[in-house]
């Protein structure tokens, strides 16, 4: 069966991580033991991840005409991903993530959207035949409203199926829910969509029931290490992953993301593509930095006939 066609939107940034013993108090200045220069942004993870894992990606998305944009769609290209929907905004400098890890893998991050801010409803519009053209529409919450709320009316308009990464954590109106093919909080972001503390199986169930009375059709709330939790009208159930050495979880989420989208491309049931995605996520948590830490299909593969992590 063929591939079906992901186009991801969203953001692009330049992430400057480093990393010390613990994250400094406000007003504190440490000394950290590293310092990592990579591409991330929530957007381009996503696509990076999706690409990785070969499914067929177009990504949508807004990088200044630094060396950094230039830099980062070179990497794109290399990741195979189809990049004649990324605009290079005159006069902007790419986005800017600063981020502290601390050595349990923990962070914090400050982001200056910078070129993304500009990925409103007119880029959006310009490119709308990357939308109708695709079977799976993957974004988050890292660029303007307004563009995400386009993307879902084209979208809707051409039968594509919306998967929401609602992150960063943001309210959401009905309207949106109710286009929602599938939303993948993690535990927090299902907290501020919901109003249910979400810190089990049985809370994330409660939250899951709210989202669907509004009209998702699918609902995944990941659980960091626990896994994942499924809920649709049917059914309902944990996908567990797999125990790995934490190093850091810069981009578990994002990875998750894309490698769900792809297995879901490739017509895996659901409950199997969580799994891939769940192990996508593990091995990622083992490496530093967003984009380095993203595994290949190989790499994957391998743990996902072995049931267990091979890094
Ligand atoms: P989170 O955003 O923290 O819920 O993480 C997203 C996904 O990444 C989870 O559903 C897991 O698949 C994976 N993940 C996150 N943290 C860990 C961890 N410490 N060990 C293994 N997998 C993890």
């Amino acid at each position: 069966m063929k591939n079906k066609n992901i186009v991801v939107l969203g953001s692009v940034n330049q992430d400057h991580s480093i990393q010390s013993k613990y994250i400094p108090k406000i007003g504190e200045t440490i000394e950290g033991h590293s310092h990592l220069l990579a591409f991330g942004g929530k957007g381009a993870n996503q696509a990076v991840s999706a690409s990785r894992l070969k499914g067929n990606v177009k990504f949508i998305a807004c990088v200044g005409t630094d060396s950094f944009g230039r830099d980062a769609i070179h990497q794109f290209i290399e990741d195979g991903m189809d990049t004649k929907h990324i605009e290079v905004c005159n006069g902007q400098n790419t986005g800017i993530a600063l981020i502290l890890v601390d050595d349990n893998g923990n962070n914090i991050i400050s982001i200056s959207a910078n070129a993304n801010a500009l990925l409103t409803k007119d880029i959006v519009e310009k490119n709308h035949v990357a939308i109708q053209n695709s079977d799976l529409l993957l974004m988050q919450l890292e660029t303007p409203m307004d563009g995400i709320e386009k993307a879902i009316d084209i979208a809707n308009k051409s039968n594509t199926k919306i998967i929401l990464n609602p992150a960063p954590a943001k309210t959401l109106s009905d309207d949106i829910l109710n286009s929602l093919y599938l939303i993948t909080p993690n535990e927090t972001e299902a907290e501020i969509l919901t109003g249910i503390k979400v810190i089990n199986e049985e809370t994330a169930n409660e939250a899951a029931n709210i989202l669907l009375e509004k009209g998702v059709d699918n609902v995944i709330i990941t659980l960091g290490e626990n896994g994942a939790f499924f809920a649709d009208k049917n059914e309902r159930y944990c996908v567990p992953t797999m125990k790995v050495k934490t190093v850091d979880t810069v981009a578990a989420g994002d990875t998750f993301n894309g490698a769900l989208t792809v297995a879901l491309s490739q017509n895996m049931t659901m409950k199997e593509s969580i799994r891939f995605a769940n192990i996508a996520a593990a091995i990622s948590v083992t490496k530093n930095g967003a984009q380095p830490s993203i595994p290949d299909l190989g790499t994957v593969m391998a743990s996902f006939k072995s049931d267990e992590v091979l890094v």
